[in-house]
């Protein structure tokens, strides 16, 4: 017998509801179901989820009240559902300590793609120090060599600079995620760089004319606009 992974859902809208139960439940997930705020903190801590799908508008507490209150005694994932499409509320949530953002509506392999991604960060978390990783990030062509501090397209170095590869190493360290504008900044420059997208931007053009073969359609490394950048995720 395999053990499924576990999903709580935490979502007042009954149609969004079903669409999560039956997709998740045809993919060997066990289902958790939370109509409130409320719910949630009893199931999230009395059953342990190996993931929460979260709401943001629920009809007794905003949706960041649970995220928050999580993120204060543990790191299980936690993927934010919304409506809302503001990029404010999605780096408010990324930088609160969701692990992923999806905005209605949304298709099925997307959602289970962002599942398998949480889960897979969550369990790589456990096995080594973060910040030393080691070995081999593939996906396609592109190559990164943890262990060499170098990137590689179709076999060729693509002579990154020291920040062009903590950049592209930091990503895929995260592979999958979308990792905000400002955590960015301070994971690579330190914590006390001014925010200044400018500098990112700038680091990211030169990346893209190195590994991308059209750098105004990339196939590695994509923008969320607004929020920050996403690494492919691994093969
Ligand atoms: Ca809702």
């Amino acid at each position: 017998m395999d053990i499924r992974d576990r999903v709580l859902v935490v979502e007042d809208d009954k149609s969004i509801r079903n669409f999560f139960r039956t997709v998740l439940e045809a993919n060997n997930y066990d289902v958790l179901m939370a109509n409130t705020g409320t719910e949630a903190y009893s199931l999230v801590t009395s059953q342990c989820p190996d993931v929460v799908i979260l709401d943001l508008g629920l009809p007794d507490m905003d949706g960041t009240k649970i995220l928050k209150n999580i993120r204060e005694w543990s790191a299980m994932p936690v993927i934010v559902v919304s409506a809302r499409t503001h990029e404010r509320d999605k780096v408010e949530a990324l930088d609160m300590g969701a692990d992923d953002y999806i905005t209605k509506p949304f298709g099925t392999s997307e959602l289970l793609a962002r599942i398998r991604t949480a889960i897979r960060h969550a369990r790589a978390a456990h096995m080594g120090p973060d910040g030393m990783q080691t070995g081999i990030y593939r996906s396609g062509a592109l190559v990164i060599d943890y262990d060499k501090h170098r990137v590689y397209i179709n076999g060729e170095d693509a002579n990154l600079t020291q920040n062009e590869y903590k950049l592209v190493s930091l990503l895929g360290r995260y592979g999958g995620k979308v990792l905000t504008y400002d955590f960015i900044i301070k994971e690579i420059w330190g914590p006390n760089m001014k925010t200044d997208n400018r500098i990112l931007r700038v680091n990211m053009a030169n990346i893209r004319r190195k590994i991308e073969k059209n750098p105004a359609q990339p196939q590695f490394i994509f923008t969320e606009v607004g929020v920050g950048y996403r690494i492919v995720d691994p093969d």
